[in-house]
């Protein structure tokens, strides 16, 4: 199986992640002898860090423009489908993943205003027509999750960034109500998310 964890900066995800990588395992959900493999998107390979430290940190002068941002993404997508996760579920292993085109729609699409039509194009092309089994949205209202992030700093929360994940929390709100996505509250404490986390993938796991 390949799934995915999908939410706003801040929502609490990677943490919510490394927890699920323990519990799976032992969950009895999945089959004897297959593998867990734990990714990330941006960075889930060599060329995937190269690129993710271009996105995330551009050395003056190299922020990309937004359509030139879109292919990046893709192109990490790209090499981490085909030299990671192909390679792992064709091993019968499953897959969990930090982010995936879920974050494309909602960030490049919803957030920066791309062409949804456009993007679905470049995923066809990025992804070779994967889909996750399963995709949860961990949602967390935005200014609370940029109240996590900003900790100490909270009244320095810019006006402009929040605007910005306020369009990226809609735009996982529509996509979580597509099939194949399930949405679980973001909300309270690392164990009360997690053990949501955990009810949703058990119930899932029984109906599919
Ligand atoms: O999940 P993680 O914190 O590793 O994501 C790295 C950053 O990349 C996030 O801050 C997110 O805003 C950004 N991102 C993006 N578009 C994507 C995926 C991630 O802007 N498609």
């Amino acid at each position: 199986k390949f799934l995915v964890l999908e939410g706003i900066d801040g929502c609490g995800k990677s943490t919510q992640l490394r927890h699920l990588a323990t519990w799976l395992p032992s969950s009895g959900l999945m089959p004897p002898g297959a593998g867990l493999i734990c990714s990330r998107e941006p960075g889930g390979t060599a060329l995937g860090l190269a690129l993710r430290q271009l996105l995330l940190h551009p050395p003056e002068g190299l922020a990309p423009h937004s359509r030139t941002e879109l292919l990046l993404y893709a192109a990490d997508r790209a090499q981490h489908v085909q030299q990671c996760i192909e390679p792992a579920l064709a091993a019968g292993n499953w897959v969990l993943c930090d982010r995936f085109s879920g974050s494309t729609a909602a960030y490049q699409g919803y957030g920066r205003g791309l062409d949804q039509a456009l993007i679905d194009q470049l995923e066809q092309l990025a992804t070779a027509g994967l889909r996750p089994d399963l995709c949860l949205w961990l949602a967390l209202d935005p200014l609370e999750a940029a109240q996590r992030r900003a900790g100490e700093r909270a009244d320095r929360i810019e006006a402009e960034g929040l605007a910005f994940l306020g369009r990226v929390h809609a735009g996982f709100s529509a996509l979580a109500k597509r099939p194949g996505w399930q949405q679980v509250c973001g909300q309270g404490a690392v164990d009360q998310v997690q053990a949501r986390l955990q009810a949703c993938l058990q119930q899932w796991f029984v109906q599919n």
